[in-house]
């Protein structure tokens, strides 16, 4: 299993010198199993990953990909219509994921091109789509690879998921505010994961001004990793004003407490 970064950041893409090191792009992350494609959130960043896709079987239309969406707030799916293996025929891709305050998993994404917003309509991108809406404790076996999500605290709701195969699973759990104690479900979730990857918009500091906001800290992806015997923590999905410098403290000062605790960044690519 093989994980890498192509957007890291929160809520908007954050170009400038001060973020250079973690990157400005927002939420995508895509996972390899024996070469199958699984993206996590289609964030800004999606659209590096379709450019490195372009050099693989995806740039001649025999490409297959799976979609796992935590939910449809536009940092999360906006590097969609600039995904190039979309516009290559025969690719195929599955979209999985929440339908979003009523609306559902379908529309949402066929909306965000519609002809006001981008000039290209999904159903004129030429690969096809099929849109799967989960629900929540659904297990999914996706080409042998086990999928398990569980339902967090986000407005207009979130999922989090958890990938498995050959012993190995990454949870993905960004977009989630926690409670006053670990929420069950994901302690559930990250059970003896090799790899959290966990909301860390605000410093400790902060949070206390963004109650409600629907994001977390460092500090309770800690718990989560301690109480789950999680072995890495990934801290993801960073403020847009955290500077690199600002980040590389955070990440410091998590690794005191929790020695495997790792600034996720752009480009960074590990094997499990
Ligand atoms: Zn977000
Ligand atoms: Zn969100």
């Amino acid at each position: 299993m093989k994980i890498k970064y192509y957007g890291v950041r929160g809520s908007i893409p954050t170009p400038g010198r001060d973020t250079v090191e973690y990157g400005g792009n927002t939420a995508c992350v895509a996972v390899w199993v024996d070469n199958k494609l699984i993206v996590l959130d289609g964030g800004t960043g999606l659209r590096v990953l379709g450019d490195e896709l372009i050099e693989t079987p995806f740039g001649r239309g025999e490409g297959k990909g799976t979609f796992l969406f935590s939910h449809l707030h536009w940092d999360h799916i906006q590097g969609f219509p600039f995904f190039k293996p979309a516009y290559i025929a025969g690719n195929s891709f599955k979209l999985y994921g929440p339908s979003q305050v009523d609306v559902t998993l379908e529309d949402t994404m066929r909306q965000q091109q519609q002809y006001q917003n981008f000039p290209v309509l999904m159903e004129d991108m030429p690969s096809t789509f099929t849109f799967t809406e989960l629900k929540e404790g659904h297990t999914m076996d996706i080409d042998g690879i086990e999928i398990k999500n569980r339902r967090l605290n986000h407005p207009g709701g979130v999922f989090a998921y958890r990938i498995s195969s050959q012993d190995k699973s990454i949870v993905y759990a960004t977009d989630t505010e926690h409670y006053s104690a670990p929420d069950p479900g994901l302690l559930e979730l990250a059970d003896n994961a090799d790899v959290l990857i966990y909301d860390s918009m605000y410093t400790p500091e902060q949070y206390k001004d963004h109650v409600s906001w629907g994001h977390s800290t460092y500090e309770e992806g800690i718990k989560i990793a301690k109480a789950a015997n999680v072995k890495a923590l990934h801290l993801f999905h960073y403020d847009p004003s955290h500077s690199d410098e600002l980040i590389d403290a955070i990440v410091k000062e998590a690794q005191d407490d929790f020695p495997n605790t790792f600034g996720a960044k752009e480009g960074w690519e590990l094997e499990l």
